[in-house]
């Protein structure tokens, strides 16, 4: 055999996918990002598109035959899509599991202030940031209030800085002239958590109100506004989840438009293909075909709608039932993907990656057999079996596919849903697509990488 036989390497995939169908896809990626900056406006996203392609709202009780295209959505925030396969759940299912949640602001429970003559919102932030990135780009608010009214609620969704003509809000930062002690501070204390405030506005009230007085008309305004938008009382703020998101929308990056840069590529950038890889399919696969989107991954898959929810038991649970089938027993032989984003190579920051192992963008659908931390704590370490039985999947289907790894051993670390699936007694192993810049508000993939991962995630669902 030649050394090209015998060698493994890493290889950019251009001219083993359709080029077309690459960019193509992208767009339709793009446009999820930009409906589905948090994890409720893309569960709405998702569902819309799986609507239309006819899936229909799963009911517990349901009967269900081969070929039928279902959904369940938790909270608003987490969703199951299957397709029911040929055969009994006793043989388990080809599941995908990513999360749709991503690092951004959160607005707190009493967050609205006056100072100085100008109104902000104080922040706890959400997920693993550099706090840095934060400061001075334009960010918009979106997320749901539930105002009490009368012993009544009323649910509004929010969403302001979107459209282009809206408004946008910031976190300021420190101009260089003045920051000759805050550029000598370590990284991670040159932002301090509680000075990112989102600047909202400026303008005082032109009501006159005596209580009031003259101190605190920006905060009323602001309050005036919100009451007329959406009945909002400043206590109303406690049943309400708001969050900041980057202002900017997804866009091509690169002279070729090889790559998308956009906010939120984790973990979206798995979720998109492998529902619309699912949605995608024709006719009726062998094993029941499940794709689940969670949220909370970013801190720690907790909650009710995080990966170690019961929801999704649940559910399998439902659909096993009416075939009389032990959920234990569907899990035993079922195979999962954890599909979630891994680093990839940079050679700006070499240093801290590991060139053989790490993934490269343009090569592929990124297959990581364990992702963890110190001795690979905080991973599932999937098995050699199961890797291989990947492997065949993706080289029978001729899909471009290759490993990833998370940075050099002690550098620090990272874990994914994959545990918690591996927990469940489903062989579960890791597969994403490489991003530059992880959690950053402007994270880059290639849309070649994204493609694969389509073409990878329907190929698994089928086999
Ligand atoms: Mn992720
Ligand atoms: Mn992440």
């Amino acid at each position: 055999m030649t050394s090209e036989e015998l060698f493994y390497q890493k290889k950019p995939a251009f001219g083993r996918v359709d080029s077309e169908k690459v960019q193509q896809y992208a767009e339709g990626y793009k446009a999820f990002l930009d409906r589905g900056k948090t994890e409720r406006d893309a569960v709405t996203t998702i569902v819309n598109i799986a609507h239309e392609a006819g899936f229909v709202p799963y009911k517990r009780g349901m009967l269900l035959n081969p070929g039928d295209r279902i959904y369940c959505v938790n909270r608003e925030k987490a969703v199951a899509l299957a397709v029911i396969g040929a055969e009994s759940l006793d043989n388990g299912i080809a599941l995908t599991a990513a999360h749709l949640d991503a690092p951004r602001i959160d607005i707190r429970t009493v967050p609205l202030y006056e100072q100085d003559g100008m109104a902000f919102f104080k922040t706890h932030y959400y997920g693993g940031i550099k706090k840095y990135q934060w400061t001075a780009i334009p960010l918009e608010l979106r997320g749901v209030v539930c105002v009490c009214r009368n012993g009544k609620m009323l649910k509004f969704r929010v969403n302001i800085g979107a459209d282009p003509s809206d408004p946008k809000f910031v976190i300021t930062d420190l101009l260089p002239h003045l920051a000759s002690k805050q550029m000598e501070q370590k990284m991670t204390d040159g932002i301090k958590a509680e000075n990112m405030n989102i600047l909202i506005a400026s303008k005082p009230s032109e009501t006159e109100d005596e209580t009031c007085g003259e101190k605190d008309k920006i905060k009323l305004a602001v309050m005036e506004y919100l009451h007329q938008k959406y009945g909002m009382t400043e206590i109303d703020f406690l049943s309400a989840e708001l969050s900041c998101v980057p202002a900017f929308n997804a866009c091509d990056v690169g002279f070729d438009r090889s790559m998308v840069g956009a906010y939120g590529h984790d973990d979206r950038v798995c979720a998109y293909p492998a529902a619309t890889s699912l949605i995608a399919l024709e006719g009726t696969p062998r094993r029941t075909a499940v794709c689940l989107l969670v949220d909370k991954e970013e801190i720690g898959s907790e909650g009710v709608t995080g990966m170690q929810s019961r929801f999704f038991d649940t559910f399998m649970a439902d659909l096993c039932r009416a075939q009389g089938v032990y959920p234990e027993v569907c899990y035993e032989h079922s195979t999962c993907l954890s599909t979630d984003v891994c680093n990839a190579f940079d050679p700006n920051y070499a240093d801290v990656s590991e060139a053989r192992n790490d993934a490269r963008i343009n090569c592929g659908f990124a297959l990581m057999k364990y992702s963890g931390a110190r001795g690979k704590s905080g991973t599932s370490d999937a098995t050699a079996e199961l890797m291989a039985q990947i492997r065949l999947i993706l080289e029978n289907a001729g899909v471009p596919w290759q490993t990833a790894q998370l940075g050099r051993v002690d550098q620090g670390g990272g874990g994914t849903v994959a545990m918690y699936l591996a927990n469940r007694n489903i062989d579960t192993v890791d597969a994403g697509v490489p991003v530059l810049s992880m959690h950053s508000p402007f994270e880059v993939i290639s849309k070649l990488d994204l493609y694969c991962a389509f073409l990878g995630m329907g190929a698994f669902y089928q086999a």
